[in-house]
C-alpha cells in the first residue's frame, strides 16, 4: 500500500521525487502522502459498511488542518482530547456532530467550550468529571452527552508507556466499578447517557487483547442496557499498530473491522473507532540532511538536521525509525549512529544503521506522519519544520516552517517587563 517507489535510485511519495520537496521547502521537513491517508481510513470505513459506524480520527496523531480537512471530505468523525484540538477541527470544517472529546483532564473551560459548540459526545473519564460535567451542563441550560470511558483491565502488550487498559493506568473508570456509575449518571439531570468507551493503548499489533476489550465492554454495554439505560454506541477506541521496521508484522485492520461488524450485527448499537496512528504513521516521511559524517570515535555518527525536536520516539520509547537515502548514489557504506544536533546523548534517531552516505545527502526517516509533528518541541531554540502534503503529482504546503522570532514574540527583557 506504500506511494513510496523508488525510480532510478531515487525516492518519490506517489508522483513526486523527495529531493525537490526538500528543495522547495529546505530541511528538516515533513511530507504526507494523501493517498495513504486516505487508504488506511477506507481499511476501517470499509471494514464495518455492514454495520452503522463511525471512524473519529484521534487529532493527536496529526492535527495538521490539511489532514484533518482531508478526513473531514471523507466523512470521518474526530476523537480530540482538548480543547486546542476542538479548535483546530472546527477550523478545518470538521462537523460538531461528529466530535468526541476523551482525556482525564477536561478542564472547566474545555467542558464549556465543547459544550457551546454542541459536540456529539464526552467520553468521561472519572466520577469526579461527571459532577463537573453535569454542573457546567446545567449552568449552560443543556444537556451533554456522556459515555464512560471504562478501563477494560486488559493489557495490550506494547511498551508501557503507550499501554491505557490495565487497572494501574490513570485512564478510565474501573470496569468493576462502572454499571455504578451508569446508573449514577443516568439520574443525572443533565446528561444524556450515549454511549461506553474504551482504549487501551497504542501501537498494538495483536489483535488479541483488542478483542478481549470488545468482548469486556460489550458484557458491560448488555448489562447497562439490561439495568434499563439505553445505550446509543459502543465505541472501542484506537490503538491500531503499524510496521515501522522492515520485516516487522503489523495490524490486520480489514480483518479485525470485518469481523467486529459481524459480530455488532443486529445489536442497534453503532459502532465507534478512534484510530489515529494506523491512518497517518505510514503516510509520513521526515526528511533531513546529514551535515556531517563523525568518524574519529569508537562509533560512527551521522549527524543530521532533524532530531529529537523533530521526532522524540526513539529517545521517548526506543521506537525504531527506518532510515533511507533520498538518492542511492555510489558510497562507501557504513553503520552509523544517526543523531540530531540536539545537546543531549539521547538525541538519537537510529543507532547501528547500514547507510551509503556523505555529507550533504538527503535522508528520509519512514513512518513519520503520526506522532512526530504532533509532539515537536522548539527545545534548543529549533524553529519547527514545515509540513508539506503530496497529492497525485502535486505538492502543498501545508505548514509554514516557523520563524525563530516567532518563538520568543512573548517574551521580555527586564526593561519590558510588566
Ligand atoms: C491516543 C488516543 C487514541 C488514538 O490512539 P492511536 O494509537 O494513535 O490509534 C484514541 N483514543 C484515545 C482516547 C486516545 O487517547
Amino acid at each position: 500500500m506504500s506511494t513510496l517507489q523508488r525510480k532510478d535510485g531515487a525516492l518519490a511519495m506517489e508522483g513526486v521525487p523527495l529531493e525537490e520537496v526538500a528543495r522547495r521547502f529546505g530541511t528538516p521537513c515533513y511530507v504526507y502522502s494523501r493517498s495513504m491517508i486516505e487508504a488506511a481510513y477506507r481499511e476501517f470505513d470499509e471494514g464495518l459498511a455492514g454495520v452503522d459506524h463511525l471512524v473519529c480520527y484521534a487529532v493527536k496523531a496529526n492535527s495538521n488542518l490539511a489532514i484533518l480537512d482531508v478526513l473531514r471530505r471523507l466523512g470521518s468523525g474526530f476523537d480530540i482530547v482538548s480543547g486546542g484540538e476542538l479548535s483546530r477541527v472546527r477550523a478545518a470544517g470538521g462537523e460538531s456532530s461528529k466530535i468526541l472529546f476523551s482525556g482525564v483532564g477536561k478542564s472547566e473551560a474545555e467542558i464549556r467550550f465543547a459544550l457551546g459548540e454542541r459536540i456529539r459526545c464526552f467520553n468521561v473519564e472519572s466520577e469526579p468529571e461527571l459532577e463537573r460535567l453535569n454542573a457546567l451542563a446545567g449552568a449552560a441550560g443543556t444537556k451533554a452527552a456522556v459515555s464512560l470511558r471504562v478501563n477494560p483491565d486488559v493489557d495490550a502488550k506494547t511498551h508501557p508507556y503507550i499501554s491505557t487498559g490495565l487497572a494501574g493506568n490513570k485512564f478510565g473508570i474501573p470496569y468493576g466499578r462502572s454499571l455504578e456509575v451508569y446508573r449514577h449518571a443516568a439520574r443525572l439531570p443533565h446528561l444524556v447517557v450515549s454511549g461506553i468507551d474504551c482504549h487501551i493503548g497504542s501501537q498494538i499489533l495483536e489483535a488479541s487483547p483488542l478483542e478481549e476489550a470488545v468482548d469486556r465492554v460489550l458484557e458491560l454495554a448488555d448489562a447497562v442496557i439490561a439495568a434499563g439505560i439505553p445505550l446509543h454506541h459502543v465505541d472501542f477506541g484506537g490503538g491500531f499498530g503499524i510496521r515501522y521496521r522492515e520485516g516487522d508484522r503489523t495490524m490486520d485492520v480489514g480483518h479485525y473491522t470485518r469481523k467486529l461488524a459481524q459480530r455488532m450485527q443486529g445489536r442497534g448499537l453503532q459502532v465507534l473507532l478512534e484510530p489515529g496512528r494506523y491512518i497517518v504513521g505510514n503516510a509520513g516521511v521526515l526528511l533531513t540532511r546529514v551535515e556531517y559524517l563523525k568518524l574519529d570515535k569508537a562509533k560512527r555518527f551521522a549527524v543530521v538536521d532533524a532530531s529529537m525536536s523533530e521526532l522524540i520516539r526513539p529517545a521517548l520509547y526506543e521506537a525504531w525509525h527506518e532510515i533511507v537515502p533520498v538518492t542511492e548514489a555510489p558510497r562507501e557504506r557504513a553503520t552509523y549512529d544517526v543523531v540530531g544536533p540536539i545537546c543531549e546523548s539521547s538525541d538519537v534517531l537510529g543507532t547501528g544503521r547500514e547507510l551509503a552516505i556523505a555529507e550533504g545527502d538527503l535522508l528520509a526517516i519512514l513512518s513519520a506522519g503520526a506522532y512526530a509533528m504532533a509532539m515537536a518541541s522548539n527545545y534548543n531554540t529549533r524553529p519547527r519544520p514545515p509540513e508539506a502534503l503530496v497529492d497525485g503529482d502535486r505538492i502543498l504546503a501545508i505548514r509554514a516552517r516557523e520563524s525563530v522570532e516567532s518563538l520568543y514574540a512573548g517574551e521580555s527583557t527586564l526593561d519590558k517587563a510588566e
